[in-house]
């Protein structure tokens, strides 16, 4: 059973889940505000909040949480094992890897200026910030198993875990992310039969853990209706003001990565007009808007890449394939963007190194979320937690996160295709790119099931 683009496990529902999910945004944000506008200080209120719809939000959450680190690791380690197959495409790899960690950075750097600039989740009077905060603070550092947050020279050493278990337990997101590439690339380098097999288990780990949050998306809508109700039952209507200033500034950003940025790889790097990428590549962009997922978009990227944009067949099978879960340039945008609104709108200050720390984190964080709807949720959730910022502000951006998410896709999916025209065009010509075996071409051992 595939969780369908949707994030519907069967097609038996009648509404799509993103439908659900905007019910659910409506009926939690207008019960919200109607309990905010005539019982703000009853006690059942009180009660209602404690016992029925911060219960409900925290499930989700935690069902979340589950999966960050078995998903981070195998998506870190399998990420590594492909790019780094030293056999014929080394070269590609390196291109490749090259290409991800630059034009990701350029993402993230993007959204993090806009949003630094625009500063779309300042406005709430500090008090409710800080009386929303201490609430929350709480729960959030038992959800993660620690508290506070991370400064100074410590930031660099606990990159580095002393024990990768303890750093699991612990939900040091970084660590862990360490501990993967380290181990990724050792599975690289020794290339014998037990090696293989341990890569074809944690290939096991990525699909159930794929499988996993096709299922628990499915509780999205009722734990967007809790978490709305929650937060707005407190703040009335004017976080909905705050939100739609979030969703401004994610579109601008990622406006700009796609309209702005890409244009000007293309030209430069990549040899090509924007017109004619963006005429051959629209049957992809047009398959990821509408299917949210990367890798449901994946055979439709292959062939417009191929056939629309002429790029040889070896790079686009390897720089779409991988970049279908590896290269996220939207995703990485969008990570950065929401946790430093929500930081803004909780009133936690994040110094600079905290945010070069978000950089990074949104970076790897891009490349180890899954390519299907709402993928890139469990690293936002743990990445909040990490900065002492409460992870219930997801269920603020849930309600909005269908079209966030279709809009990211799109600028995901282009970045593959603009990274293989780049990386086709400085590749030596082979006179039949067709002839090249299967196996030389196909290093991915990844399958997009989604
Ligand atoms: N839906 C995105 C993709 O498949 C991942 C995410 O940002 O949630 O590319």
């Amino acid at each position: 059973m595939t969780p369908n683009p949707n994030g519907a496990v069967n097609g038996r529902r009648a509404l799509p889940l993103h439908t659900r999910m905007l019910v659910g945004f409506v009926v939690g944000a207008g019960a919200g505000i109607l309990a905010n506008l005539y019982a703000a200080d009853a006690a059942w209120l009180a009660s209602f909040v404690t016992y029925v719809t911060d219960p409900i939000g925290q499930l989700f959450l935690r069902l979340l949480f589950m999966l960050v680190i078995p998903l981070v690791f195998s998506a870190l380690v399998l990420g590594v094992v492909e790019i780094g197959d030293p056999k014929s495409l080394g070269r590609i790899g390196g291109k490749t890897l090259l290409w991800i960690l630059t034009v990701t950075s350029i993402a993230v750097l993007i959204g993090l200026v806009l949003v630094n600039v625009l500063e779309p989740g300042r406005g709430l009077p500090p008090e409710v910030g800080q009386a929303l905060l201490s609430e929350a603070s709480e729960r959030s550092a038992e959800i993660a198993g620690r508290g506070g947050s991370i400064s100074g020279v410590e930031l660099l050493l606990n990159i580095v875990p002393k024990n990768p278990v303890a750093a699991a337990a612990a939900g040091d997101l970084i660590a862990v992310m360490f501990f993967a590439l380290m181990f990724g690339i050792a599975a690289t380098v020794i290339r014998s039969h037990p090696t293989r097999s341990f890569v074809s288990t944690v290939q096991g780990v990525y699909d159930i853990c794929l499988k996993l949050i096709g299922w628990i998306i499915e509780l999205a809508p009722f734990a967007v209706a809790a978490l709305l109700f929650s937060i707005t039952a407190v703040l009335g209507v004017d976080v909905l003001m705050q939100l739609a200033r979030f969703v401004g500034t994610v579109l601008l950003a990622l406006g700009i990565h796609f309209f702005i940025v890409f244009p000007i790889l293309l030209r430069l790097l990549g040899g090509m007009g924007p017109l004619a990428f963006f005429r051959g590549a629209q049957p992809a962009l047009l398959t990821a808007f509408s299917t949210s997922s990367s890798s449901a978009t994946l055979p439709t990227t292959l062939k417009v890449t191929e056939d629309n944009l002429g790029v040889p067949r070896r790079v686009a099978r390897f720089v779409c394939t991988l970049g279908a879960t590896a290269n996220m340039n939207g995703t990485a945008l969008f990570e950065g963007i929401t946790v430093l609104f929500l930081a803004q709108f909780f009133g936690v200050e994040l110094g600079m190194g905290q945010q070069v720390l978000i950089l990074v984190l949104c970076i790897f964080g891009s490349i180890g979320a899954a390519g299907v709807p709402g993928g890139s949720l469990p690293v936002i959730a743990m990445i909040l937690v990490m900065f002492g910022i409460p992870p219930e502000g997801i269920g603020l951006i849930l309600g909005v996160d269908r079209l966030l998410d279709m809009c990211r896709t799109v600028v995901n999916v282009g970045g593959d295709m603009v990274g293989s025209v780049v990386i086709g065009r400085s590749e030596p010509v082979i006179a039949d790119d067709a002839d090249v075996s299967t196996d030389e071409i196909e290093p991915v051992v990844r399958p997009h099931t989604a």
